[in-house]
């Protein structure tokens, strides 16, 4: 005889929606080297703060950094941290739309950007999706990266990784 048909228990509990995730600690990294490079990134720090079930919680002052392995003028830098309920993969796309709003363009690896938004951690997570790596691979190397964020969060940071990076040109800039 053959097996009896069944169908699978209906799962009643309630689906747990994103917008009830429990919200995490982010951190971003800005980049500009286009345009009116301070008012772009000022700017994309409000959008951040604008963003759904996010609250900007700190941002660093900005900072002025010689292009790393990009060309054009010197890049104007900063980092804040949010508190979001948004997945990773959420809050990039979000950012990747406030890239898109200040015109980014990308021709070529690496080429001069009006903006650059980069997830540099989101909570304690790791995550390494075709589109995402957190934490971000290259934010160990980076003093326009180490920088900004040892003013806002010095425990993240640790004297010897600052000193790793000291030959890297990087000015704090107070009033752009
Ligand atoms: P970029 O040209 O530096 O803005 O790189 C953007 C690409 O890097 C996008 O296609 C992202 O999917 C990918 N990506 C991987 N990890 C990250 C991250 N942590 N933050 C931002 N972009 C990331």
């Amino acid at each position: 005889m053959p097996p009896a048909l069944t169908t699978p228990p209906i799962d009643r509990r309630p689906k747990r929606l994103e917008a009830m995730r429990d919200p995490v600690v982010a951190t971003i990294g800005l980049g500009a080297n286009l345009g009116e490079a301070p008012a772009t990134v000022r700017a994309a720090i409000a959008s951040i703060g604008a963003l759904a079930q996010t609250q900007l919680l700190c941002a660093s002052s900005l900072y002025r950094s010689a292009p790393i392995a990009s060309s054009g003028p010197d890049y104007v830098n900063a980092v804040v941290q949010v508190r979001t309920a948004l997945s990773a993969p959420a809050l990039l796309a979000e950012l990747q739309t406030i890239e898109l709003a200040a015109g980014r363009e990308r021709p070529y690896r690496n080429a001069p950007r009006t903006l650059d938004l980069d997830v540099l951690l989101y909570g304690h997570a790791q995550i390494s999706s075709r589109t995402l790596t957190v934490p971000h691979p290259r934010m160990q190397q980076r003093a326009f990266v180490l920088l900004p964020l040892s003013e806002i969060a010095p425990e993240l940071v640790s004297a010897e990784a600052l000193q790793a990076v000291g030959d890297q040109l990087v000015h704090r800039e107070i009033g752009i």
